[in-house]
């Protein structure tokens, strides 16, 4: 039986799984990961196409199941281990690029990402069923009421993708809400140039924690209008409007305000 606290929903609609697996173009070179393998629904069919498939499970009962279901399975590494905690990094070659997916708990779907994109330099992507919600916040663009904190350090990272939509019966025991299968292409070199991501997330998060306010007003006890209009962006804006590359521009100033009282 499921376990809520590990975020336990499988997969059972056999249409799904397909979909899934069909678009990861899994090929038989490559050094996959699956997060999150349960009973192994996408695991088994994996298995098949990849070269080598590593995979990261918390809870000890599964791992003991999926230890007995795929005892003779040469190119399959089990990993009773916390993906939040695991060293993804420790997996990769040399030069080598891993492949990632997950039908995540939604519980820890947002800093689990954030803990792999910051050993994004041996993942090649990322496919991950979430929350639709927060899939559509990872892909929001400026000025849409879904763009907030999470699209713009996302995007800072990587190209994200919304690949279908997955519904709550497709799982058991299903879900409150709509899921869907997200694409993330970690970039090779950062869009855009940002001295210290710290400060990024701090000016990202204080200018979205009043939505409604104006950059002015959010930012007012970070950076002065002055120096937010020398940097050619309208202080009148809101955060919803405001793109990553000017949230850049002006984590890149903040050190020099970091000082100043309020
Ligand atoms: N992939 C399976 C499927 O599609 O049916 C299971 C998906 S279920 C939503 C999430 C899985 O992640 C569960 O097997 C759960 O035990 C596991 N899990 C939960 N927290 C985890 C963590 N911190 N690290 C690794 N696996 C975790």
């Amino acid at each position: 039986t499921p376990r809520k606290r590990f975020g336990q929903n499988f997969l059972h609609d056999h249409a799904i799984i397909y979909n899934i697996i069909a678009s990861l173009e899994a090929k038989a070179t490559e050094h996959w990961v699956e997060i999150g393998p349960g009973q192994g629904v996408l695991t088994t069919p994996l298995l098949q196409q990849v070269g080598q498939l590593d995979i990261v499970e918390l809870d000890r009962d599964l791992v003991a199941l999926l230890k007995e279901k795929y005892k003779d399975h040469s190119k399959l590494h089990i990993h009773s281990a916390d993906a939040l905690r695991f060293d993804f990094s420790a997996l990769a070659a040399p030069n080598e690029k891993l492949r990632i997916v997950g039908n995540l708990p939604y519980n820890i779907s947002t800093p689990l990402m954030f803990h792999l994109l910051n050993n994004a330099s041996c993942i090649e992507d990322m496919h991950f069923m979430l929350q639709k919600e927060v899939v559509d916040r990872i892909c929001a663009a400026p000025g849409s009421k879904k763009y907030g904190r999470l699209s713009v350090m996302m995007q800072y990272y990587c190209a994200a993708e919304c690949l279908f939509d997955v519904p709550p019966e497709s799982f058991d025991p299903a879900p409150q809400v709509m899921s869907a299968i997200v694409r993330l292409i970690p970039h090779q070199v950062p869009p855009i140039h940002v001295d210290d991501i710290a400060l990024l997330n701090r000016v990202v998060t204080q200018a979205f924690s009043q939505r409604r306010k104006t950059l002015r007003n959010s930012l007012k006890k970070m950076i002065p209008e002055a120096a937010i209009i020398a940097l050619n962006i309208d202080a009148s804006l809101r955060a919803e409007e405001i793109s990553l590359a000017d949230f850049a521009k002006l984590s890149n100033i903040y050190p020099e305000y970091a000082n100043i009282d309020g």
